[in-house]
């Protein structure tokens, strides 16, 4: 089936959609409610959500293998299970009703309002997650981490360039856009004491991550391709994915972060789908040496998507401290999503899949305050003329993103998060 509503002619009659992050070729899925009422999945589109639960009410998706009920939920994943061809067919759709050439629904929308400003309504987390993994697939990540605690000469440890590495995260934890995150306590060993003690963690860090959120994959014991991959990833959210790198550091040997990571993750509240990026994907880096033929790939598997850090505090405005891309990883979804499962374990819908932190090649394109501050050895200035070497209570972390190609710019919004000091 052709992707239709990625046509890059297509103009929509939604004022100001066009030149905005969310024109129609983007078209993200969320879950909102307007006031206290129930919560609901909409399509973003400029600066108005379309409530899909009254669209399909209205029959405007009758031929499509939806029932209304599918859109009044508290979450994506009972949408989400009519799996990829089925939301492609929905957002085709979509395109069409919101496209210039359709003034019957433009005439309708006035009767309906089923068109409601973002403004008027609050997002919230757009899906029930099963399980969350974490992989570590930026090469420049790994090294800079093994650069300040390991060996500079051999930074990366063997199994790296080998295995897309990750472990299984906390889903319970996965917080939407605008939860402040609570400071975490636990064991910390400073380097001089004899035993750890009992503290807030002092060294809070983000991690610029994206998620991928999957479809029903296979059944227990079978694996799937990186040829198939695609087919089983619905779309891609920003994520920061939190930790404390005092507890890390104190508990992770050996099998790995616990504490220091499960305290919260956050995402941003549009899913934007795969398909959506289609006409943004690139070329990965280089693998050397050769992957293992199960983690072989064909054609663009990466996608070019500016991302960016930001902090705030109570005295000043956001600050960029830091600018990446997607592109940059090593490992790219679908040798994760092959590497997932080649043993057989089954991914279902609605697991979240973090990318790990993703760091550029130079200074100011890493994706942690661990390394931008590296270790902190080089403080961050702030404009009140505070430093930073990771993040003080009462700051707001933003993360943004977005695709832009042929002047069409394709955004996932934000992900943003106080910190708020411990209990
Ligand atoms: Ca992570």
């Amino acid at each position: 089936m052709q992707i239709t509503a990625n046509n890059p002619a297509l103009r929509s009659w939604v004022a100001g959609a066009d030149h905005s992050e969310f024109p129609i070729q983007n078209l993200p899925f969320g879950i909102f409610q307007v006031a206290e009422g129930s919560k609901r999945v909409g399509v973003r589109i400029g600066e108005q959500v379309l409530d899909l639960a009254q669209m399909a009410a209205y029959g405007y998706f009758q031929d499509l293998p939806f029932a209304t009920s599918d859109f009044s939920q508290d979450y994506l994943n009972t949408f989400m299970k009519k799996g990829k061809l089925a939301v492609r067919a929905l957002r085709n759709r979509i395109a069409e009703l919101l496209s210039t050439d359709n003034k019957s629904f433009q005439l309708a929308n006035d009767k309906h309002g089923a068109l409601i400003p973002c403004a008027n309504v609050k997002m919230a987390l757009p899906v029930q997650i099963g399980d969350y993994t974490d992989f570590y697939s930026s090469k420049e990540h790994a090294t800079n981490i093994g650069i300040m605690f390991r060996d500079p000469t051999n930074a990366l440890l063997p199994n790296w360039l080998w295995i897309p590495v990750g472990y299984h995260g906390r889903a319970s934890s996965v917080i939407a856009s605008d939860h402040p995150v609570i400071r975490p306590k636990g064991q910390i060993k400073p380097d001089d004491n004899a035993d750890p003690i009992f503290a807030p963690s002092r060294q809070v860090d983000f991690e610029l991550e994206m998620g991928f959120i999957t479809f029903d994959g296979k059944a227990l014991g079978q694996s799937i391709s990186t040829a198939e991959a695609e087919d089983y990833i619905f779309g891609l959210c920003l994520f920061n994915d939190w930790s404390a790198r005092d507890i890390q550091k104190w508990e992770y040997v050996p099998l790995g972060p616990f504490l220091a990571k499960n305290f919260a993750s956050s995402m941003s509240c549009w899913i934007v789908t795969l398909d959506a990026l289609q006409p943004f994907a690139c070329t990965t880096p280089d693998q050397d040496p050769e992957v293992l033929s199960y983690l072989k790939f064909e054609g663009l598997k990466s996608y070019d998507i500016n991302l960016e850090v930001a902090i705030a505090a109570p005295n000043f405005p956001e600050h960029t401290v830091s600018k990446s891309n997607f592109k940059y990883m090593y490992w790219n979804m679908a040798q994760q999503l092959a590497h997932h499962t080649v043993n057989g374990c089954n991914v279902r819908c609605g697991d979240l899949m973090g990318s790990g932190t993703i760091s550029g090649p130079t200074s100011d394109s890493y994706g942690s305050m661990l390394e931008l501050a590296w270790k902190g050895t080089k403080p961050i200035q702030m404009p009140d003329g505070t430093e930073r070497r990771f993040i003080q209570d009462h700051d707001t972390v933003i993360m943004r993103g977005h695709c832009a190609k042929n002047g069409i710019i394709i955004g996932f919004g934000e992900v943003r998060s106080k910190l708020l000091p411990a209990n």
